[in-house]
């Protein structure tokens, strides 16, 4: 059987600011750009990267920041990266992807988040972790290679949990000491090696706010490309009810319900999808 043919997804993904280009009229934008588009930014890319993938999407991406891979790891986590962008030619604009990921249409979601992971991931990986080499890469495979000792780089992927724990009717929401603006959210964690999904949502849940936690369900996954990160999501019910943040990473933490919820999380984050199921449950919705 013959496969179907390629499907090529044009976009401009300046890693590691987190900017997307866009065009098109201000109240329908896209980001996906035609070829005769995509050529007219060529000359001003840093880089140009071809990634063929398994799903038969053949994601085409440029990167404009300037630098190269060394000041990419220096920059601070949270940049807006204006200053290393260079201007656009008319009828383009720059978007940051965080803030822009809820409106975008599924192919576009998915593209922009394949491109941001794909691009800080190829950006960082130069060289072989064993040897030092150069590494190059895979003719067949969305990989990096070793050419001196055959080592294989694959594009890492950083399993996190996100819980959404219920007591009696209302759920608990913490503020991360580096939401600057009221946020509360969920409570969220790496896994660490060995450990299973479950287990990890239960130390971070004991960890972070102190609670112990039971029947953990599993809610669903998101992707979350800054840099790595794959956010797998369940719902949980708390044993009991008191709070302990830990003062480090949690700096406040309470029970919720629909009448006295904190700032949340934007819609596009699977904190906010569990957040609005979880009213609606109850008759209730968001803004
Ligand atoms: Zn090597």
């Amino acid at each position: 059987m013959t496969p179907p043919p390629a499907r090529i997804s044009r976009l401009v993904a300046c890693a590691p600011s987190g900017r997307l280009v866009e065009t098109g009229p201000e109240d329908s934008p896209r980001i996906l750009l035609e070829a005769a588009e995509y050529e007219s930014l060529r000359s001003q890319a840093q880089a140009e990267y071809s990634f063929k993938l398994e799903c038969g999407i053949d994601l085409q991406a440029l990167d404009f920041t300037h630098g190269g891979a060394g000041l990419a790891d220096k920059l601070p986590r949270r940049t807006d990266g204006e200053a290393e962008l260079p201007p656009l030619p008319e009828g383009f604009r720059y978007v940051a992807v965080r803030g822009t990921l809820a409106g975008l249409l599924e192919e576009e979601r998915e593209a922009a988040v394949r491109a941001c992971h794909l691009v800080q991931w190829r950006r960082r990986t130069r060289f072989c972790p064993h040897c030092s080499a150069a590494l190059r890469e895979s003719r067949t495979e969305t990989a990096m290679e070793c050419p001196s000792c055959g080592l294989v780089e694959y594009p890492r992927i950083s399993p996190a949990v996100i819980v959404l724990i219920e007591h009696k009717g209302r759920i608990a929401l913490a503020r991360n000491a580096s939401f600057t603006n009221g946020m509360h959210s969920c409570i969220a964690g790496f896994v660490e090696s060995g450990e299973s999904f479950e287990q990890t949502a239960a130390r971070e849940a004991m960890e972070e706010i102190g609670l112990d936690i039971a029947d953990i369900k599993y809610f669903g996954s998101q992707p979350w490309p800054f840099p790595d990160s794959m956010m797998v999501a369940f719902r949980a019910q708390a044993r009991n009810g008191d709070l302990k943040p830990d003062g480090k990473e949690i700096v406040e933490a309470g029970w919720f319900g629909p009448d006295n919820l904190p700032p949340i999380p934007r819609r596009g984050s699977i904190a906010r999808a569990m957040v609005d199921q979880w009213l609606s449950e109850r008759g209730f919705r968001t803004e």
